[in-house]
């Protein structure tokens, strides 16, 4: 009898290894499926389009929770293969929406399907996938700390959090215009090839990632940052920068993953 527990872990190990590769796999294929020959209905039917508004959904949530929007402010979207984009949509808090209110749309901002109108700030979104091709995902939202500093038109300093310098590094500020329009939309473009994190002037922040959930990592990660660093100012001593060579180490780092970031640009 005491050899039956073996047995037993032997045969389950590789049955749940072959799941996890079949399920990597499934989600693989779903990810690289080409939504260009799809009807709007196909695409917005998909799994893959149940999968990404679940996790819209699931991410405005959480925005909501960490209190980054307030009423019904924020923006999410996400690019359904290369016609579609599936974002959130106006006039409903990041709390309380359900798979119906997440809308498809084209990359003009045409509405093909979903029960409500978009946000108001696709012209945002759009502006970022057009930049960037890196761009699948974009999260905009009014975080307090991050947008304290988006008032005055600036930054805390850099090279003080290794994790900031990993996965942001130096953050851009667009001007202010006003939102929702195509200057407003228009303020970032100089800086979404190179910059995933911008603050918009007396607004707010948008990020950009390959998923909607990393999008929002990154809006977590800068508005813990700009906490910290207000909380560091009143320590009344000097900060402690991370050494130059110490950034390189990043820097390479991100070079070699082909991570944006400012300081490789300006080396060309
Ligand atoms: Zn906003």
């Amino acid at each position: 009898m005491s050899n039956a527990k073996p047995t037993i872990v032997q045969t389950w190990a590789p049955v749940a290894e072959q799941m996890m590769e079949v399920a990597k796999t499934t989600f693989e294929i779903l990810r690289g499926y080409r939504f260009d020959d799809s009807s709007p209905l196909a695409a917005a039917s998909s799994p893959l389009a149940t999968a990404m508004r679940a996790e819209i959904i699931a991410v405005g949530r959480k925005l909501w929770e960490r209190q980054y929007v307030d009423a019904n402010a924020g923006n999410i979207s996400v690019r359904l293969g290369q016609k579609y984009l599936l974002c959130t949509p106006t006039m409903v808090s990041k709390r309380d929406m359900e798979p119906a209110d997440i809308c498809l749309s084209d990359l003009e901002g045409n509405i093909l399907a979903g029960d409500r109108p978009r946000t108001s700030e696709i012209l945002l979104h759009m502006e970022i996938y057009r930049g960037n091709p890196q761009a699948q995902a974009v999260v905009h939202c009014h975080p307090p700390a991050a947008s304290a500093f988006a008032m005055t038109g600036t930054t805390p300093p850099g090279g003080l959090i290794s994790e900031v310098e990993a996965s942001i590094g130096p953050v851009a500020v667009a001007p202010y215009e006003t939102p929702g329009t195509r200057a407003f939309a228009e303020t970032v473009r100089p800086f979404v090839r190179d910059h995933n994190t911008i603050l918009l002037s007396n607004h707010g922040i948008v990020c950009w990632a390959d998923t909607v959930s990393h999008a929002e990592w990154l809006v977590e990660t800068y508005e813990t940052y700009c906490k910290t660093y207000l909380l560091a100012q009143q320590l009344g001593r000097p900060l402690s920068y991370i050494p130059d060579n110490k950034i390189e180490e990043i820097l390479e780092i991100k070079r070699r993953l082909g991570l944006p970031d400012a300081r490789l640009a300006d080396r060309g």
